[in-house]
């Protein structure tokens, strides 16, 4: 049988290499890679305003519905999937990968979320902890696309998890529904962290990002399309895993300028080793949206603090309102780099 994945040599346009190279990390998947300039000449976006009260009257309710999950026991959208215990949570990731419904109908996607779940899900629980460690490299990532390339880097469990629910979960109609999306999607990585990985950190962020497919590019039966990430976790192995989202993000949106904070916390001799680039839970969710938008692009989105949503007894609007968090000056340098505009519907732009 033909390889799913079309192997090939990082080459030189990857600018940040010499960073991997230093510490010997290599993916296991790189597939073709796509330039900004390969993307969607057209693409119509979400029409959303903020605050989230205006959200409702300027919301598109987009025409064609996804159909119910073929699999409705195992959704995020379940009524009692806020409660979830780490098994349900694991029971769920195994069974969209390694049965992925028809509605998943790219095979690349279904043997990238093959390799997510058997690469980095299950051995990340099995070692108790997010990044898992290789043989011949320090850390072993992922390369994940659209079914068009692979270059968005999945560098532990948290993002793995992310996107395996991006990919498998019917959309929502509502902005509201998005935010109960990220809402549990960070109550789940709280409850695998307390379970499965107690000797390490919790995530710090996470977000969410929503963006509209153009017409005939959608997976399954949805029209939009999202991604949720964290942040990168305090645990053994994160600096090599910084170190990959930072040479993605230079390849994908072109060679960034320092990270703004980072300049700023040398200037004030602070400790500068939190503010580069890649720690951010927007990083992910942004390059999943470049793919999608076209200049001027325009995303739309939340990034909340993961904790305070996460130890709620259920979704609840008042916590993650509170939670919301602005864009970082140095989130907010990628997407001007990007040329991507930014609706976040807790703070005006
Ligand atoms: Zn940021």
């Amino acid at each position: 049988m033909a390889p799913i994945f079309r192997s090939t040599t990082l080459s030189a346009r990857f600018t940040g290499n010499h960073l991997l190279r230093k510490h010997r990390i290599h993916p296991l998947v790189v597939g073709s890679h796509q330039s900004k300039h390969d993307r969607q000449a057209k693409v119509s976006v979400l029409c959303l305003d903020t605050p989230l009260d205006v959200i409702s009257r300027c919301y598109s309710k987009p025409p064609a519905l996804p159909g119910p999950t073929p699999h409705p026991q195992w959704s995020i959208h379940h009524p009692n999937s806020w409660n979830w215990s780490s098994g349900d949570i694991i029971t769920y990731l195994e069974r969209w990968c390694s049965n992925p419904s028809d509605d998943i109908e790219n095979m690349v996607d279904r043997q990238e979320l093959r390799q997510l779940y058997n690469r980095i899900v299950q051995p990340s629980c099995e070692r108790g902890t997010p990044f898992v460690a290789g043989t011949t490299s320090p850390l072993i990532y992922l390369t994940v696309g659209h079914g068009r390339g692979s270059c968005i880097p999945i560098t532990e469990f948290y993002t793995a998890m992310g996107w395996i629910i991006s990919k498998v979960e019917s959309h929502g109609t509502h902005p509201l529904d998005y935010c109960k999306i990220l809402a549990t999607y960070a109550k789940w990585c709280h409850t695998i962290w307390k379970d499965l990985f107690p000797g390490t950190c919790v995530p710090t962020t996470a977000s969410i990002k929503v963006v509209a497919l153009p017409s005939g590019v959608s997976h399954g039966s949805a029209r939009h399309s999202f991604w949720v990430s964290t942040s990168l976790p305090h645990a053994n192995l994160k600096e090599e895993a910084r170190l990959i989202r930072e040479k993605y993000m230079h390849d994908l949106f072109g060679r960034l300028p320092d990270a703004p904070i980072y300049v700023e916390a040398i200037k004030q001799g602070e400790d500068c080793g939190r503010v580069k680039w890649g720690h951010c839970a927007e990083t992910l969710t942004t390059m999943c949206s470049y793919f999608h938008v076209s200049f001027p692009g325009l995303m739309c989105g939340v990034t909340i603090k993961l904790k305070p949503v996460a130890k709620a007894p259920k979704y609840m609007q008042v916590t993650f309102k509170n939670a919301a968090l602005e864009a970082c000056d140095n989130c907010k340098t990628m997407m001007k780099h990007a040329k991507i505009v930014y609706n976040d519907w807790y703070h005006q732009g």
